[in-house]
């Protein structure tokens, strides 16, 4: 187009530009629990929807295939500084497209196809991408599972311990999608150092209470450390990974040319951005409040006669096992959807149900939490759940909830959102 009238995107494509706005009405208007999820600042929704995304630069920077990396080597090497300097890492790759992509990087980095691997399992809470079945980590190497405890649902260590000496695997991943509890990499690290493992810490869910001091660190205990940007640590959607220099040159190479292309500029944009912002006194507050937030969500829950996987949690999540209740979890999620309390359906550890019909709920505090609500909000959150829970087929009681949701949210104003 070389046409210099440039229309908004309201007149290029108005149904593309209505249903962006019916998005930020739902996030808005609705309490958002999924715990993976959170609302950028719009600081960091303006840098990663710039020109930036424009510009072609493979490499890093100093040491790009094209020309024309001004601006964007400044861009990259503060987001780089800024991540260091946040986490107190030696080396941070700011260039996988996402948390997925930076594990696959690890992989490519350490591991030839057929190797011993070693994650959580999926049903314990782990993620895909830690050596289960259907993902490219479980299909193309000698992945080895380790889970949680029957009785108390937390790190059986003992199995850990057992499968690492008997399977040696080259990496050992420890990090969750689904576990409420504080990692404790000391025991991971001590348990990758006798078999001669690479440990590798995933923090994509908790790498904001880490930047805030609301989770013990693994800088210094796992050697290679992968995340996500845009979970708690509330950057736009991206990964990264963190190591030691002596990996520097693994990782780098194992992302760019290994795995990608061109990164994008404009995310890495946002995640400087991000980094800046997390390096403030109000974000360690706000980690420190996402993790007193989904205390006070468990409490309420037990309060009302819920059954939690651990019995309550440490970090930014719940998960509740709704067996007692006799309601599937699917069921329960969609009626609190309805309600607008949006959460998602999750298995739980040993789980009876199947994975697409599971028996639990997963709940976190992270978005709620960047909108500045409290206790007392998150008190009559969790009352609304069990209301909801307790009756999912009462249409009448889910309108009300629905209504008493969005006048809280009113008061609240959403980052990132202006109506
Ligand atoms: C979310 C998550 C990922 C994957 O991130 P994507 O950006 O969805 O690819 C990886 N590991 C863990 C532990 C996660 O929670």
């Amino acid at each position: 187009m070389t046409d210099h009238f440039d229309p908004a995107l309201s007149q290029t494509d108005p149904e593309i530009a209505a249903l962006i706005k019916l998005e930020e009405r739902r996030q808005h208007d609705k309490v958002r629990l999924i715990p993976s999820e959170n609302y950028v600042s719009r600081a960091v929704l303006e840098a990663s929807g710039s020109v930036l995304s424009n510009k072609y630069s493979e490499g890093y920077p100093g040491r790009r295939y094209y020309e024309g990396q001004q601006n964007i080597d400044p861009v990259e090497t503060l987001a780089i500084e800024r991540m260091k300097k946040l986490f107190g890492a030696q080396h941070a790759n700011v260039q996988p497209y996402s948390g997925s992509p930076a594990n696959f990087a690890v992989y490519f980095a350490f591991c030839k196809p057929g190797d011993s691997v070693m994650g959580m399992a999926l049903p314990s809470g782990g993620h895909l991408t830690h050596g289960w079945g259907v993902s490219v980590t479980g299909a193309y190497f000698a992945s080895h599972q380790y889970g949680v405890r029957k009785e108390d649902q937390r790190i059986d260590f003992d199995e850990v311990a057992r499968l690492a000496r008997e399977h040696k695997p080259k990496l050992l991943w420890c990090g969750a999608t689904a576990y409420p509890r504080v990692i404790d990499y000391d025991k991971f690290a001590e348990i990758a150092r006798e078999v001669g493992a690479i440990l590798v810490a995933d923090v994509a869910h908790i790498a904001g209470l880490i930047a805030a001091g609301a989770h013990p660190s693994p800088v210094g205990k796992a050697e290679i450390i992968t995340t996500t940007t845009h979970k708690t640590l509330r950057g736009p959607r991206g990964g990264m990974i963190l190591c030691d220099d002596k990996h520097k040159a693994a990782i780098d190479k194992a992302v760019f040319p290994g795995l990608q292309g061109g990164p994008h500029n404009s995310t890495t944009a946002g995640i400087a951005v991000a980094a800046k912002e997390a390096s403030t006194e109000a974000f360690k507050k706000y980690g420190h409040a996402v993790v007193a937030n989904a205390k006070t969500l468990a409490e309420t829950l037990l309060s009302r006669g819920f059954s939690l996987v651990t019995g309550g949690t440490e970090n930014h999540l719940v998960l509740a096992d709704l067996t007692p209740k006799n309601v599937p979890g699917k069921v329960a999620a969609k009626a609190l959807d309805r309600a607008g309390l949006v959460c998602n359906y999750n298995s739980v550890p040993f789980d009876t149900r199947k994975p697409f019909d599971p028996s639990g709920i997963r709940l976190g505090s992270p978005a709620v939490t960047s909108r500045g609500m409290g206790a007392t909000e998150l008190k009559a959150i969790g009352n609304w759940i069990a209301d909801v829970v307790e009756h999912p087929d009462d249409e009448k009681l889910l309108a009300r909830v629905a209504g008493e949701v969005k006048s809280m949210c009113d008061k609240f104003p959403a980052p990132g959102i202006q109506l």
